[in-house]
């Protein structure tokens, strides 16, 4: 048995390895840009989220990596920092052109101070390695929101607005080639649009010019064994979404 087979097979995916290569596979066929989106799929436009205004939000445009490790650190600008233990910003490599962005820190994560440290974490460690991706090596991990929602609950909409700032800033200096939002919140929030993930996956969003495919949150997928082969599939697309960026080998 090779490595990615037992990858894929700790992945639950080694039947549908066999079925369908990745490799040069059209999972979808159907990189259909934004306003081409069959009507009702989505209830609004989905167009790329216009940066946040406002001073705080030019202050945060301006950090550098440092800076802006230092302002997460320090924010209590939403009611998320009451109980944390400690905002997570996020991990990996600053030049990635893969940038995988997730919900929130859970437990573990607040306890360690790096997003996707539990079991949702091991899980996306094994996806990022069945497409020969490796945390932080050309990948970088980060979160909607930067410290842990009580009790793990979904962020509120003013809660993801308030982090939201930090996270453009981190695309910013990143300027990662292909963005994946893992579930709704990430989706909504880089998209600026409610967002069905199970319309929405399989197809190319846009994210300020930058190339976004939407697949469900490894959480989830820990819950939901049997979309585990979807999440493959849009995990195939998003690296022929890769492979298509000018520059990419
Ligand atoms: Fe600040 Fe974001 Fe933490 Fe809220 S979640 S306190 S905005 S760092």
């Amino acid at each position: 048995m090779t490595r990615r087979d037992s990858i894929l097979r700790e992945l639950g995916l080694a039947p549908l390895w066999r079925l369908r290569e990745c490799a040069g596979q059209d999972t979808q066929g159907d990189m259909l840009p934004a306003a081409a989106a069959p009507a009702g799929i989505l209830p609004s436009p989905v167009v790329a989220q216009a940066p946040v205004q406002g001073a705080r939000a030019q202050h945060i445009a301006a950090l550098g990596w440092d800076e802006l490790k230092e302002a997460v650190s320090a924010c209590r600008d939403c009611r998320l920092c009451e109980q944390r233990k400690q905002a997570v910003l996020g991990v990996g490599d600053t030049e990635a052109d893969w940038l995988f962005v997730g919900e929130g820190p859970g437990a573990e994560e607040d306890e360690r101070g790096e997003p996707f440290v539990g079991q949702a974490g091991k899980l996306l460690d094994a996806m990022l390695a069945a497409i020969d991706l490796k945390r932080g090596k050309q990948v970088y991990i980060g979160n909607v929101v930067k410290c842990r929602p009580p009790g793990n609950r979904t962020p509120e909409a003013e809660e993801t607005a308030a982090c939201f700032p930090f996270l453009q800033r981190q695309i910013e200096l990143i300027r990662p080639k292909l963005i994946v939002a893992l579930g709704k919140p990430a989706a909504e929030t880089l998209l600026g649009a409610e967002v069905k993930v199970g319309a929405a996956r399989g197809r190319r969003f846009d994210y300020r010019g930058i190339p976004l495919i939407v697949t469900y949150h490894p959480a989830y997928l820990l819950r939901n064994l049997t979309d585990k082969a979807k999440a493959w599939e849009d995990l195939c697309f998003a690296r022929s979404t890769m492979a298509d960026q000018p520059g990419d080998n």
